[in-house]
């Protein structure tokens, strides 16, 4: 399951996104709201995690204008203990859900899952494709009624395959899957997600 990782911090950004991405989830990490902004557009993802100070475009205006768009990708922001009002705003702007800064990374992955399962409770999240169903919000995968042990990796491709079945994906889409973007997030690599020509910007 791919995540938009919106934080200028380089430090909380990068060990947020390693957790992440040991937890199975494929992470983009935009360092700056105008990135995001653009990453935001994609429609991509399972869900974003917000900072709200952020140079370049504000995040509570970011999330204010993605439910202006009517996009309802659930979005969990992070703020930090002490800014009680920041909180209620970014509630009251669409948020739905917080975590107070310092959180802790297990935390942090059971809150982004219970959102993307709760937004799934209206429709089945499973993807099936002949004898073999694929839970992404259990993480599970079966063949024939038994369950079939995938790495994070193999899960990730085997989704990506399974969304979009019958087609032949380029090698650039399963990789953009696996991986999501390098360490910095470039607008020419935004592009390329939103399908817009191709060209790595990993700055
Ligand atoms: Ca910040």
């Amino acid at each position: 399951m791919r995540l938009l990782l919106i934080e200028d911090d380089a430090m909380l950004g990068r060990a947020m996104k390693q957790g992440l991405a040991d937890a199975g989830f494929t992470v983009d990490w935009a360092n700056n709201g105008n990135d995001a902004e653009l990453a935001l557009t994609c429609g991509v993802y399972e869900a974003a995690l917000l900072d709200l100070g952020l140079p370049g475009k504000d995040g509570m205006n970011l999330l204010r204008e993605l439910r202006e768009r009517r996009d309802t990708l659930p979005v969990l922001i992070m703020t930090a203990r002490d800014a009680v009002s920041d909180r209620i705003a970014g509630l009251n702007a669409g948020a739905d859900d917080y975590v107070l800064k310092p959180f802790d990374l297990d935390e942090l992955v059971a809150r982004v899952r219970a959102l993307i399962r709760r937004r799934a409770a209206g429709g089945s999240p499973v993807l099936e494709c002949g004898a073999l169903p694929l839970d992404p919000v259990q993480e599970q995968v079966q063949l024939d009624g038994q369950p079939v042990q995938l790495s994070a990796k193999e899960f990730a491709l085997l989704e990506k395959l399974m969304q979009r079945p019958g087609l032949v994906l380029s090698r650039e889409k399963l990789e953009d899957a696996i991986y999501g973007w390098g360490e910095e997030v470039g607008v020419q690599r935004i592009r390329n997600v939103r399908g817009v020509g191709y060209k790595v910007c990993e700055t």
